[in-house]
């Protein structure tokens, strides 16, 4: 079944079902003689009015490394968010179909694609809030680009949010984000170092025999993700300086883009 909206003129065609995410169903569809996804929210689910407000400043930002959100269609409920369109699905799904077949190049290149994204949201005054390999996707050639920037202000399931809720993103939140709700640029880098952890040990789960509460019993211990076997000690020794305690010890992701770039140099 074809549903036809419009925005600006032009015809937004939905055609076959991608999958479930927070919000609603995601639909593959065409707008302008291009494939996009169509992001439809389930009435409930989302403060539209602030998102409104928001999706202006959400458009402005544009880079090679942040998925594109192309328009937001309001004249009807449900209301539909279209984004570019990227063929090889979500990180974590990508890493872990084809683990075992990754260059430590790819890897690194992966690590670099994220670190210009964020480095640019960085420089914009734009925190993330919720950085992790599900909220990344990856396109024809390979290239990594990140989606769900600012969404989870939005969101209004309680589990979701709350600290204590069951799908609060406990395992890539650092220790200000947990204790405070603390956001900021320096938060996102403690994320950024759980997705290089994610990217090294191609989609694994980070804690995987730990439960969240566990995770924060542990950080408070001073324990931290152990080095992926992929992983050179260089990258590791970013992840590390990422996850430190203070956010104004970790690095910003200029500096982590600066030395993704020089480890790339290196033979
Ligand atoms: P949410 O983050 O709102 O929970 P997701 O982004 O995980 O929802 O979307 C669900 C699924 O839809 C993803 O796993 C992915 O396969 C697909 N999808 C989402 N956005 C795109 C996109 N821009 N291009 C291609 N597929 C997408």
């Amino acid at each position: 079944e074809l549903i036809r909206y419009h925005q600006h003129n032009a015809a937004v065609i939905l055609s076959e079902e991608l999958g479930s995410g927070q919000f609603g169903l995601v639909w593959k569809g065409s707008w302008k003689d291009g494939q996009v996804a169509v992001k439809t929210i389930r009435e409930g689910f989302m403060s539209e009015e602030e998102f409104k407000e928001e999706a202006r400043v959400m458009m402005k930002l544009s880079n090679e490394k942040l998925v594109k959100l192309y328009g937001v269609v309001t004249q009807h409920s449900p209301i539909y968010l279209v984004f570019e369109f990227m063929e090889n699905g979500c990180l974590t799904d990508f890493l872990t179909a084809r683990k075992g077949t990754f260059s430590q190049e790819s890897l690194l290149e992966m690590c670099l694609d994220v670190s210009e994204g964020m480095a640019y949201l960085e420089t914009s005054n734009f925190i993330h809030r919720d950085l992790a390999a599900r909220n990344c996707l990856v396109s024809k050639n390979n290239v990594v680009k990140i989606a769900d920037f600012g969404m989870a202000r939005f969101v209004l399931d309680d589990q979701y949010t709350s600290s204590y809720g069951s799908k609060f993103p406990v395992k890539w939140s650092s220790p200000e984000v947990i204790k405070f709700w603390k956001y900021s640029s320096k938060s996102d880098v403690w994320s950024f170092g759980v997705l290089m952890w994610e990217i090294y040990s191609e989609g694994r789960m980070p804690y995987d025999l730990r439960s969240n509460s566990e995770v924060i019993e542990a950080l408070k211990a001073g324990l931290r993700l152990l080095k992926p076997r992929l992983c050179p000690q260089s990258v590791y020794n970013l992840m590390q300086w990422s996850w430190k305690e203070k956010p104004e010890d970790r690095p910003s992701f200029a500096q982590l883009l600066h030395e993704l770039s020089c480890l790339e140099q290196q033979p």
